[in-house]
């Protein structure tokens, strides 16, 4: 049975999900609170872009 990196579960099956442009493994719960993780990063991260750019153009 795989084991998930994250929290250490055996699963029948893990899944395969994106964070941070690495692909990582793991059960279904943790791969779905990666995925939510990784997007809050990205909004946060086009949020401050968004600010410094204004910033810059003033
Ligand atoms: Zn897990």
């Amino acid at each position: 049975m795989p084991v998930c990196k994250e929290c250490g579960d055996e699963v029948d099956e893990l899944v395969r999900v994106k964070v941070g442009g690495r692909t990582l493994k793991l059960c279904e719960d943790c791969a779905d609170r990666a995925r939510e993780q990784d997007e809050i990063a990205e909004q946060s991260e086009s949020v401050v872009q968004g600010m410094m750019g204004f910033k810059g153009r003033r």
